[in-house]
């Protein structure tokens, strides 16, 4: 175990030390509240900073995870819909693998499919196959072969839980094509999700114990977050993710663990863009090419504590459910403060929900004639403006 220095400060404990390896891992549909019941995550929220309040941009993986390697929102960056996966806008935007390998980094990855992360900037670039591949085995050879190198980034994409829980939903629901019953048992759909934890966890203690063994461990950040949550019947027409902006898909979670920094949680809402950032001052990246990027580094939020709130818009366009928009977003929401605005731009809705009085979101407050909604409503439009969406509303 690499021992704490309760002295060294956050702010200096990059100091000429940009040399760190960065490890960057996705556990794929993972959710938020579940992170309480693994206890190799449990015991990592004593020993990192810990993000519970960090939300996805978009609940669906390839808009996700091209939203965290761009740093931007999806309409930004171009993958803004199931089937705008090939429309990242590569020529126009330098990607983090980009960005680290030109400050001599080996940029390499362990991904289900060359689709769902931009393939640029990768020096080694990686494809497993989801039948046959057991993670927890292939990922640590990756990190001990990666520990003879001077400094690496490495991305590793765990999609066990997601596999085993599509497998075991379609195979009982989809050819009954009854979804009311899908909905009617959360509570089975809850074990269910459970009984992958364990999978999850030993996964995670493994990798560290490689991260241990394979003498990086005082040399190595680790970046642990999920790119989406998953649905256990929350909300009827939503088996899984990515149709609606609720809460059990949209808030995730990240684990930033530096060595010799003992961390903390921080309870402050943040999102998955602020990750690009983040990876870039930890890797002493020049700030200048930052100037697109719309998230903003999570270290500014451990250094100060009296930072504004970070508001975050989400968008999404599902593949099924009740208004299915795969050619482009048509769900919207902006969070902030702990209230919640929805704008579903098929059928034309609003949705508002007081997220500390009502976190399942069941009592929506809607209001045309409340100043409060009202300013949500202009910021949203705003942002519809400022990334080209196009709505009924712009
Ligand atoms: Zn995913």
């Amino acid at each position: 175990m690499v021992k704490f220095n309760k002295k060294i400060k956050i702010e200096n404990i990059m100091e000429g030390k940009k040399n760190y390896n960065i490890i960057l891992v996705n556990l794929d549909g993972m959710r938020r509240d579940k992170v309480d019941f693994c206890p190799s995550l449990d015991k990592l929220k004593k020993q990192s900073y810990f993000f519970p309040l960090m939300d996805t941009v978009s609940p669906y993986t390839f808009a996700s995870l091209h939203a965290i390697f761009s740093g931007m929102y999806p309409s930004k960056n171009g993958v803004n819909g199931y089937y705008n996966i090939f429309k990242f806008k590569k020529n126009e935007i330098k990607t983090i693998t980009q960005m680290l390998s030109e400050v001599g980094y080996f940029t390499t990855c362990d991904i289900i499919d060359d689709s769902v992360i931009p393939n640029q900037g990768f020096d080694d670039f990686n494809i497993f196959d989801e039948k046959t591949v057991n993670f927890t085995k292939r990922h640590s050879q990756m990190i001990k072969d990666l520990s003879k190198k001077d400094k690496f980034f490495l991305f590793l994409h765990y999609t066990e839980t997601h596999k085993n829980l599509v497998r075991a939903i379609v195979q009982k629901y989809e050819l009954e094509s009854n979804d009311d019953n899908y909905f009617r048992s959360q509570k089975e759909n809850d074990k269910r999700y459970n009984s992958y934890l364990s999978s999850s966890d030993e996964y995670i203690s493994t990798l560290m114990n490689t991260i241990e063994e394979s003498g990086i461990a005082d040399k190595t950040i680790l970046i642990i977050f999920s790119d989406h949550g998953t649905s256990i019947g929350e909300k009827k027409g939503e088996k899984f993710y990515g149709v609606f902006t609720y809460e059990h898909t949209i808030n995730v979670f990240c684990f930033l663990c530096i060595p010799g920094i003992q961390g903390n949680v921080i309870n402050k809402q943040c999102r998955t863009i602020d990750i690009l950032p983040t990876i870039a001052e930890l890797s002493g990246i020049n700030s200048n090419e930052l100037k697109d990027v719309q998230g903003e580094s999570l270290l500014h939020l451990i250094k100060n504590e009296n930072i504004q709130e970070r508001e975050v818009f989400v968008e999404t366009g599902g593949l099924y459910g009740p208004w299915p928009s795969p050619e482009k977003h048509n769900v919207f929401c902006l969070k902030k403060n702990n209230q919640k605005l929805i704008y579903n731009d098929v059928p034309q809705t609003w949705e508002f929900y007081n997220l500390e009085k009502d976190p399942m979101e069941k009592n929506n407050m809607y209001d045309e004639n409340s100043p409060k909604i009202d300013k949500f409503k202009k910021t949203l439009i705003k942002y519809f403006k400022d990334n080209e969406i196009k709505t009924k509303l712009t």
